[in-house]
Parts: structure tokens; C-alpha cells; sequence
């Protein structure tokens, strides 16, 4: 029998891989609603849906510990599994965290993770309800899996979106990837000179927004006041570029973006200005902003309108239009899934 050639893992990417090892599984069971492909997993729970999802946070991928805080570091394993929960328009409720530590780290550095864990734990009033702990001979591990839940008639899938949707997102964008920037830069100079204080005070938004972003469960509590369920939401981990790409794909449809239209704080801009990026890319391309990207129907969007927390960025087209950002000049950029590039134009 011949031999099969093997095969590189680039050759599929990350969704190709997961989508090649699990599209042989079928649905045995008639509580699992929504299995692999959204921000959570959705489980019918009787009287209400139940969420889950997890993420694996690896020492040297995710994660530098020579800026990285330990207590920042358990904050953000919180909140970024909370923000994928909040992608569902659910409220989270549980977590486990499971770690695998080597013996680099003393006891008191476990405790400041912990530290953090509990800070956001109480933040977004859940509870710690178990976990794994293992010895690691690559670093420190950390797994985190948030549980939560939605009323049925609530939930909100990357695939609802239609055309003439209002697309919107909260917050603003690109400050977690300029403050890793920043970061990257002072842990160069550490490294040249180990006596050098680094300068941080300047940047403290940017710096912030990449050490402790907030999951906006917040938003998720606001639409339900206003009696809004948007037709799609997903949350940006990668990069809005990404995130408005994954919307499409799986609302089957196109979105026109209007140029200048990402809300971006000035720090961010002045910071980019600084490394000479263009400020928007880095909202496109960024990613760990951990915002909600949404699509509402017009009516809904009139009750939202004035949330300072909320701005628009353009509408939801047929998905022959594909997804683009159109400028003042009416012309059409289209986004690619490596994120739109103004410089390239
Ligand atoms: P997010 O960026 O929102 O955390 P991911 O991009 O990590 O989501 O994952 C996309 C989808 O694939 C999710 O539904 C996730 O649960 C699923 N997934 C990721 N890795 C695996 C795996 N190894 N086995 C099964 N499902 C996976
Ligand atoms: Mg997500």
C-alpha cells in the first residue's frame, strides 16, 4: 500500500483543522442545540438555554509572564471565556479553570493568578465550581471553561444576520493591540538595560486594554432593557476584520462597512500615530479587544440609538456583494480574514 503524504497542519489553518477532525460527528442527543462553529455550544436546558465555552491559554503563545502580571493574567483567562459567553447574549454563571504550572513558579505566583481569578470571578458575579491541576513540564497552562445561560427566545447566533441589518459594535477598538506594541517595545528595552523602569504611565489605556479587558456582559444587560435581540453577534478575539468575515459566512450574507466609521479612543490613535500604523488597521487586524460586533433590524437599532456605548459601522448587504469597506469616494475595499489594510490600497 503506498504510503500517505503527510500532511502540515498550515496546509488547513486553524478553522480548516477543526472543521477536518470534527465534521465525521454526528448529534446524538436532542438537548444539543448549537454544537461546534459559534462563540459557545448552546444546550437546551428545558426552560432556558444553557452556553458553554473554552479556551486554552498557553506560557510563550498567549501569554509573555516577563509583562504579564499573574493577576492580570487570571483576570483576562476569565474574561475572555465570559466575553464568548456574552457573544451568545447569555449571562455567565460558572467557570472551572484547570492549570498545569512547572516548579519555575513559586506558590505566591499561583496566588496572585487566583488573585485575578477571584477579582473577576465577583466582577461577573460567577462561581468558581472546579477545575484540574497538573504538573507541566512547557510552561504554565492555564484552561478555563465558562458556563451561562439565555433565555430561548434570546440567544444570539453568528448566523442571524440579513440584509439591511444595522451592524454595530460596542466600545472601541484596537487599544489591546497597540498596548501589546507598547509592551513588546519596553520589554526590548528591559531586556537591553534590566535596570530601566518601564515608561507605561503614558500609555496606561492601551496597556490596560491588553493586561485586563473586560468581557461586555454589560451590552448584554442594556439590549435586554431596551428589548432588543440582535439578529447575530460574535465577539473580537481576532480582529474585526475576522469577525465581520466569520458574521457573513455564517449569516450567509455581505456587509458594507463605511470608512472611518471604528470607534477608536485617541490614545490609540496617538499611539499608532507614534508607531507609525494606520489606527484603523489595527482595529481590523488587532484583535483582543473583546468587544461584541451585533447586527440589529432598523426598528430594533432605534431603541439602542443613543447608548453611548454602542456606534455603528454600516449595514448588512447580499452576501453577492461580499463583505467591504467603502470609502468617502464610493469605492469598495473588499476585507480579507487578514484584515483590511488602507496602506494597501
Ligand atoms: P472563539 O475564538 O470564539 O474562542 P474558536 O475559534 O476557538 O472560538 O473555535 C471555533 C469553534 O470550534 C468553537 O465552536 C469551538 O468550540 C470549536 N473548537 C475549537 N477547537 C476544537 C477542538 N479541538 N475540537 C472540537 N471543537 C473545537
Ligand atoms: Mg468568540
Amino acid at each position: 500500500m503506498a504510503e500517505e503524504k503527510r500532511k502540515e497542519l498550515k496546509e488547513l489553518g486553524e478553522f480548516g483543522l477543526i472543521d477536518h477532525l470534527t465534521k465525521g460527528f454526528k448529534k446524538v442527543n436532542m438537548s444539543t442545540v448549537k454544537a461546534i462553529g459559534d462563540d459557545a455550544a448552546v444546550i437546551d436546558r428545558g426552560d432556558v438555554f444553557e452556553v458553554v465555552s473554552t479556551d486554552l491559554l498557553l506560557e510563550g503563545v498567549h501569554f509573555d509572564l516577563r509583562y504579564v502580571p499573574f493577576k492580570h493574567l487570571g483576570y483576562k483567562a476569565i474574561a475572555v471565556n465570559v466575553s464568548d459567553i456574552a457573544a451568545m447574549n447569555a449571562i455567565p454563571k460558572q467557570v472551572t479553570v484547570s492549570i498545569g504550572v512547572s516548579n519555575r513558579f513559586p506558590v505566591q505566583a499561583l496566588e496572585e493568578l487566583y488573585i485575578g481569578i477571584e477579582a473577576a470571578c465577583e466582577n461577573y458575579k460567577i462561581d468558581l465550581i472546579g477545575g484540574d491541576t497538573s504538573s507541566s513540564a512547557s510552561g504554565l497552562v492555564i484552561s478555563v471553561t465558562a458556563i451561562g445561560e439565555v433565555e430561548k427566545e434570546r440567544v444570539a447566533y453568528r448566523s442571524g444576520a440579513k440584509e439591511g441589518d444595522i451592524i454595530c459594535v460596542t466600545g472601541d477598538l484596537g487599544a489591546a493591540y497597540m498596548g501589546l506594541q507598547v509592551l513588546e517595545r519596553e520589554k526590548q528595552e528591559f531586556l537591553a538595560n534590566p535596570n530601566m523602569e518601564p515608561k507605561l504611565a503614558d500609555y496606561e489605556y492601551v496597556v490596560q486594554r491588553q493586561l485586563k479587558p473586560e468581557a461586555r456582559v454589560d451590552v448584554v444587560y442594556d439590549l435586554k432593557e431596551a428589548g432588543v435581540v440582535p439578529t447575530s453577534m460574535i465577539d473580537i478575539s481576532d480582529g474585526l476584520s475576522s469577525e465581520i468575515m466569520h458574521v457573513c459566512k455564517s449569516s450567509k450574507v455581505g456587509a458594507q462597512i463605511l470608512s472611518d466609521s471604528v470607534p477608536l479612543d485617541d490614545l490609540t490613535k496617538q499611539t499608532a500615530m507614534e508607531f507609525n500604523i494606520n489606527p484603523s488597521v489595527c482595529a481590523y487586524n488587532g484583535g483582543e479587544d473583546y468587544e461584541l460586533l451585533f447586527t440589529v433590524s432598523k426598528e430594533d437599532f432605534k431603541k439602542i440609538e443613543k447608548n453611548p456605548d454602542i456606534s455603528t459601522l454600516g449595514q448588512i448587504v447580499s452576501e453577492k456583494e461580499g463583505a467591504f469597506v467603502q470609502t468617502k469616494l464610493g469605492e469598495r475595499v473588499p476585507l480579507t480574514a487578514q484584515g483590511w489594510n488602507h496602506a494597501s490600497k
